[in-house]
């Protein structure tokens, strides 16, 4: 992405959003606090209005009691203190904190959210949400529409989604969920399961495409609605027994030797819930392969050389991991390479799922999607920024509703409260895999719609009880805020034009600076992540130039022991690392720097990697103009005066 031309620099904020957050000021307090106490109320009548004939259980005049009082002087001390002492929390909702991926909260989310919770909703299974589970199966539709998901629930291929406690767990989820499906065919064949289909060898049944499994499910399943009622107990059991749920894994590959635990790819730029959920399945850390990435993207070619490896060693393959705005640096794996090797691979005999990690950027492709749901052309995104999307991403986009599952954070860049990341597979039917009652084979409730078929949705999540409250702030969101262009995706649009305006201002500040220090942006950001490496000028040393950068960061970090006041700005600070960036532009880079291109190298402190300012431009109201400039042109102002300090 390439800064916005000097002509195009009259970049502004939109006031369409204005109404969408309580503002850097609290502007919109009126609004948020008449939404939060009337649905208070609101609650409060519903419970009178329950049984009005039953008496009040606290008698009136209960806080007038010693007892009452002292306990309220108590709770009002407590909440002074924690009040107090939060005020020492981190300012996502100022313009001036572009550090970690959190900003605003949209007042949609937040009043539903704060609407909901005294109902107390647990999405855990209808019986205790019977409001807020059918949200949570809509926000899955929502999003299944919103990255070109098959997301009409009437058809049998449509989607499902769900939501989690956060990205993690949704990775997790698809993990869960890929090891399940490739694992089936082969349970199928050990439990000699008299249906058609079934592969040759265990390696053939292991290496089924998503389709062709889902197919067997299906079969398996009309095979057992087919039989006398009395028999489909004894075949349910024998095929339970054989599978990898029932075994564990060891003792499932025991059973099969001519398959091994499986392994997953992901690019190095892979968020580290990757290893956590690779140890969690013990699967082990060991069977998770990070490709070397080129410019922090996924190396197309790299992973295809490793995958052919594992084919021609009958080395199983789980899972390929694509990233869609990586947490570091924001850049967006080729998906559309990642699922056409998947698809030759499949052809050549080795099959794996693909998953995208779009925790971060997911909500990014309602600026690619029109109201009517199609796909928008780049020409058409593209009217509005200098450079935005790049091809790359715009077939990385394109290519979504081709892989298996996919991660996305409404907590992220969907503005909404913590608690809430989403799981999102392709086909609605394999989730029938993970059921955790003996009845995913075939149950009554497969008769129902969509609806009546996941209501009961513990038995799918890696979590049991949690929060309806957030499916309605989410719901509520996307309700208020369709997932396109022209709703949800002007926000997105807004943080993409701060970014094409702080680059520029980056652009200004490399060449303003360049007596004291050699500055640059290290490699095109994808999305609204930025980062900026600086190395004072004629040094050599990476480990100075990486203190150096620490000292920076100290003057932009929130330090709880100050008055937050006297921080200016906020950022974050990440690192690049050779095997993120790939050879040639880590050299490319420490030229550009003032090194060698050899400079960095293996020692005990800091010179493998150059530590690096990280930035992320997801604040809704960046381009207001304060004290003359705006935010971004006064972050530059403010890093040059450090600089100067530092030095
Ligand atoms: C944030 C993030 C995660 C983890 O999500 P949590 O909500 O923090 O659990 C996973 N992958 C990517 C790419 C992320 O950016």
């Amino acid at each position: 992405m390439r800064a916005i031309p000097p002509n195009r620099c009259a970049a502004m904020n939109d006031p369409s959003l204005y109404p969408y957050f309580l503002g850097p000021y609290g502007e919109n307090d009126d609004l948020l606090e008449s939404l939060v106490v009337g649905f208070l109320r609101d609650h409060v009548y519903w419970r009178r209005n329950l049984h009005p004939e039953d008496a009040p259980v606290i008698p009136t005049g209960a806080n007038r009691q010693p007892e009452y009082i002292a306990f309220e002087a108590k709770l009002r001390k407590e909440l002074h203190q924690l009040s107090a002492a939060l005020k020492r929390s981190v300012p996502f909702h100022s313009p001036r904190y572009i550090g970690h991926m959190v900003s605003d909260l949209l007042i949609p989310g937040m009043a539903a959210q704060m609407l909901t919770l005294p109902y107390n909703p647990n999405n855990v299974s209808a019986d205790a949400a019977p409001v807020t589970i059918d949200l949570e199966l809509k926000v899955g539709l929502q999003l299944a529409a919103m990255i070109g998901f098959p997301a009409d629930p009437k058809q049998p291929d449509c989607a499902f989604g769900h939501l989690t406690s956060g990205g993690t767990l949704a990775n997790v989820q698809g993990l869960r969920l890929a090891l399940a499906m490739k694992c089936f065919p082969v349970a199928l064949r050990a439990a000699a399961v008299p249906i058609s289909g079934l592969p040759e060898s265990d390696w053939a049944a292991f290496n089924l495409s998503g389709t062709e499994i889902i197919g067997l499910l299906s079969r398996w399943q009309s095979f057992l609605a087919e039989l006398p009622a009395g028999a489909r107990a004894g075949w349910r059991q024998q095929l339970t027994a054989a599978r990898i749920e029932t075994l564990g894994i060891q003792a499932f590959f025991k059973a099969h030797p001519s398959l091994s635990p499986p392994l997953v790819f992901a690019p190095s730029t892979a968020h580290y819930s990757w290893s956590k959920g690779m140890k969690m399945l013990g699967l082990g850390r060991d069977q998770l392969r990070l490709i070397p990435g080129k410019a922090m993207r996924l190396d197309v070619p790299a992973l295809a050389e490793a995958l052919e490896t594992c084919r021609s060693k009958q080395q199983a393959v789980l899972m390929c991991v694509g990233v869609f705005g990586s947490t570091e640096f924001g850049t967006i794996d080729p998906i559309d390479g990642l699922v056409a090797l998947r698809n030759r691979m499949h052809l050549e005999g080795l099959g794996f799922a693909v998953h995208v990690d779009a925790a971060w950027g997911g909500y990014l492709c309602t600026l690619f999607r029109a109201e009517d749901g199609s796909l928008r052309s780049a020409e058409a995104i593209g009217r509005e920024f200098a450079s935005f999307p790049s091809q790359t991403v715009h077939a990385a986009v394109s290519s979504l509703s081709e892989i298996d599952s996919i991660t996305i954070d409404p907590h992220k860049l969907g503005y909404l409260p913590y608690g809430s990341g989403a799981f999102v597979c392709r086909d609605q039917r394999a989730i029938e895999l993970l059921t955790e009652a003996a009845d995913y084979v075939f149950s009554e409730q497969d008769e129902g719609d969509f609806f009546a078929r996941h209501r009961q949705l513990g038995r799918y999540i890696p979590e049991g009880s949690k929060p309806g409250a957030n499916a309605a702030a989410v719901y509520v969101t996307h309700r208020t805020l369709p997932l396109d262009y022209a709703h949800f995706g002007r926000l997105q649009a807004q943080s993409i034009r701060a970014t094409e305006v702080f680059l520029a201002e980056a652009e200004r500040f490399v060449a303003r600076c360049a007596e004291v220090v050699q500055a640059s942006v290290p490699f095109q950001p994808d999305s609204n992540l930025v980062c900026i490496a600086i190395n004072p000028r004629g040094n050599q040393d990476p480990a100075l130039m990486n203190r150096f950068m620490r000292s920076l960061y100290h003057a932009l970090s929130a330090d709880p022991s100050k008055p937050l006041q006297l921080g200016e700005y906020f950022g974050s600070i990440t690192t690049l690392k050779p095997d993120a960036l790939g050879p040639s532009e880590t050299a490319r880079m420490l030229t550009t720097l003032g090194f060698p291109a050899d400079a960095l190298h293996e020692s005990p402190d800091e010179t493998d990697r150059i530590v690096v300012l990280r930035h992320t431009l997801m604040h809704p109201f960046l381009l207001d103009q304060a004290h003359g400039s705006s935010y971004l042109a006064g972050y530059f102002e403010f890093l040059e005066r450090q600089i100067a300090r530092v030095l």
